[in-house]
């Protein structure tokens, strides 16, 4: 088995290290024996949307996201829409979650996304967003939990589609509905950065096993790892969340 990962601006959409959640992913895969490829997609590249199972794409400052907007639009915009409806998997962050949706205002100026997902970013008065964050995400049949760290400007609202999770401590989406991130078919947009498969490794997994699905037509069992040290970081990010 192999999975084959996208990573879409490796350079430029790496706020806070996201890109640490490639190498956990392959760290998983590889103490499993499952194969991992990764495939950078930088400005001005396309890619064939059929011959990847997980993209990925991390976080970014305004201008980072100024910088990629036009071309992701421009030169990625069909193979996403292509992917996504293959059913690949797809994990963007923060700056990369904005941008799936139709656009990101700020400034008197609207930066157009990707228009993958019903759901518009715009740069409201008032502070940033920022701290530890806890959400509820329904998933097969169960409630589970992510913990982590948010860090945006702008407030995000969705149309018709459904939040990733409900906030049990931090902001979430726009710090007012008490959604977090997006959720559709196998595509997760959300604002919890850094190293968010790290201290959610069931995450990490629930995506390899989406990905795998897509590349060999059958989700897998996944072998179970020694997660003493992810489930202690998790327990540490949740305690941060709790205690604001
Ligand atoms: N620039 C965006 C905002 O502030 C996203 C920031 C980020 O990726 N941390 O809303």
């Amino acid at each position: 088995m192999k999975l084959r990962l996208l990573s879409l601006y490796p350079d430029q959409m790496n706020i806070y290290a996201d890109r640490g959640n490639i190498l956990f992913l392959q760290q998983r895969c590889e103490w499993r024996g499952i194969g991992f490829e990764v495939t950078r997609c930088g400005p001005g590249d396309r890619f064939d949307p059929g011959a990847f199972d997980l993209l990925y794409m991390g976080g970014g400052q305004d201008r980072d996201q100024k910088a990629v907007a036009r071309d992701l639009v421009e030169t990625k915009r069909e193979a996403m829409r292509e992917a996504k409806d293959s059913g690949a998997a797809i994990l963007a962050v923060c700056g990369g979650y904005q941008l799936l949706g139709e656009h990101y205002e700020l400034d008197g100026e609207k930066i157009e996304g990707l228009g993958l997902v019903d759901l518009r970013t715009v740069r409201e008065e008032g502070p940033r967003l920022i701290g530890p964050v806890s959400i509820a995400v329904r998933l097969d049949g169960s409630e589970r939990i992510l913990a982590g760290f948010e860090n945006h400007g702008g407030r995000t609202r969705l149309g018709e589609t459904t939040p990733l999770g409900r906030v049990l401590h931090g902001h979430g989406n726009n710090g007012q509905d008490g959604h977090e991130g997006v959720r559709e078919d196998n595509l997760v947009g959300t604002y919890l950065h850094g190293p968010l498969l790290p201290k959610n490794a069931w995450l990490a997994d629930h995506l390899i096993a989406a990905a795998l699905e897509h590349h060999h037509g059958e989700r897998p069992e996944l072998e179970p790892l020694d997660d003493r040290l992810e489930d202690a970081a998790h327990e540490a990010a949740l305690a941060a969340a709790r205690n604001g």
